[in-house]
């Protein structure tokens, strides 16, 4: 039975202020944002107003989460954005929430643009390599100079007590080639209410940095850069932080340890529920089945025409709502497999083989899961010794 979808990415804006050197979206195997219009129109975003409100109705959702996307949404106005949401809040049946957020890289953003899109109702995420310089070496604009400057702006005026309520996070791609530790440190100076970090994409076929691909029978033994430096930062989470800081990353790994439900793209067996609009109407799935081939993420629908209840038939989605029965047979056997889920549907591909692989981050996310099973029953077991309950 498919699972509605509940969050609503939606391009905005095809292109991007920034050319940062390892951007999946301009530098990967699909090249489909060139033929993407600049900015969504008008039209395009009445229609996906309109068809966000249908499947909401239909499937008497309470709530769904519209993310602002690019590109940069930023180089659109944000009145128009807001406008936008203003629609799908229209759109939507009473007693739906519309959860609003925009991912931005920060450069463009200002007081007066922050005011505009609070005054909406939209909450600002934003994306990062750390919270120093030279994390951020590869964020750079079409000439080469380095962003870091309008990023860490941007930073200090999310962190003002009075913008603090739009601040949603910062998002942060893991480099093995950065100190854990220290890097983890330089974002909680930007004071951000959470943090996201996310795996490289890259697949068996297009490996990630520092990961060879080929065939994942023969990967056994492999180092776990990506893995190490995980654990690294959760031990100091976990000892200092987790009370007052929320990676989630870590917390979904803790909550599926414990039998919870599970609710991110990049761990566990839930049912996937995401789906994006790109600047033309078309209905895709998510930007990260663009590293594997041209054309992946494609459906073949658009808003003009579709209902997002025809995306929900589409093989690629229906495969991402299988849970375990879309999987690879390692994976089906693997005692981590409520927990891990094969990680990211994107990063699990190889040519000529599909996507019914383990994950190219296998071994690393191996060492994470075990590593943080591991301080779990730390915990259970200094509680068992002094008398609390569990
Ligand atoms: S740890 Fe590896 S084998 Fe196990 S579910 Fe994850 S990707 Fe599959």
């Amino acid at each position: 039975m498919p699972v509605p979808f509940r969050q609503f990415i939606v391009k905005v804006n095809s292109r991007c202020n920034l050319a940062c050197t390892y951007c999946y979206m301009y530098f990967a195997a699909d090249q489909g944002w060139r033929r993407q219009p600049v900015a969504a129109s008008p039209r395009m975003l009445r229609h996906t107003a309109r068809r966000i409100g249908e499947h909401a109705a239909a499937h008497r959702l309470p709530a769904v989460s519209v993310v602002l996307h690019g590109g940069e949404p930023l180089l659109t106005d944000p009145e128009v954005l807001g406008g936008f949401v203003r629609q799908v809040r229209e759109r939507v049946p009473p007693g739906c929430a519309v959860r609003a957020t925009l991912q931005t890289n920060g450069v463009l953003l200002t007081e007066e643009k922050l005011h505009a899109l609070a005054a909406h109702g939209i909450a600002v995420g934003l994306s990062l390599d750390g919270g120093l310089a030279r994390h951020n070496a590869q964020r750079v604009d079409h000439a080469g100079r380095p962003a870091w400057d309008g990023i860490r702006r941007a930073a200090r005026l999310l962190a003002e007590p009075r913008h603090r309520a739009a601040y949603s996070g910062v998002l942060c791609v893991v480099d093995p080639a950065t100190d854990p530790v220290e890097l983890y440190e330089s974002l909680l100076l930007l004071d951000p209410p959470g943090v996201e970090f996310i795996l490289p994409h890259g697949n068996w076929t297009s490996p990630p940095p520092g990961l060879t691909g080929g065939d994942p029978a023969a990967s056994a033994g492999r180092p776990t850069p990506y893995g190490d430096w995980l654990c690294a930062v959760f031990d100091r989470w976990w000892h200092d932080d987790r009370r007052r800081v929320g990676v989630r990353l870590f917390r979904e790994c803790v909550a599926l340890l414990l039998g919870l439900p599970g609710a991110v793209e990049t761990l566990g067996l839930q049912a996937f529920t995401a789906v994006v609009v790109e600047t033309d109407g078309g209905i895709e799935q998510v930007d990260a089945l663009k590293t594997a081939y041209p054309g992946a993420a494609a459906t073949g629908l658009d808003v003009f025409s579709h209902p997002f209840d025809a995306a929900l038939g589409h093989p690629g989605i229906a495969a991402r709502q299988a849970g375990r029965d879309a999987l690879a047979p390692a994976c089906r056997r693997c005692a981590l497999v409520e927990v891990c889920g094969a990680g990211h549907y994107a990063h699990r591909y190889r040519a000529g083989h599909g996507f019914a692989n383990p994950s190219v981050y296998c071994a690393d996310l191996q060492r994470l899961i075990y590593h943080v099973a591991g301080a779990l029953r730390t915990v259970a077991s200094d509680r068992a010794a002094s008398g609390a309950a569990p």
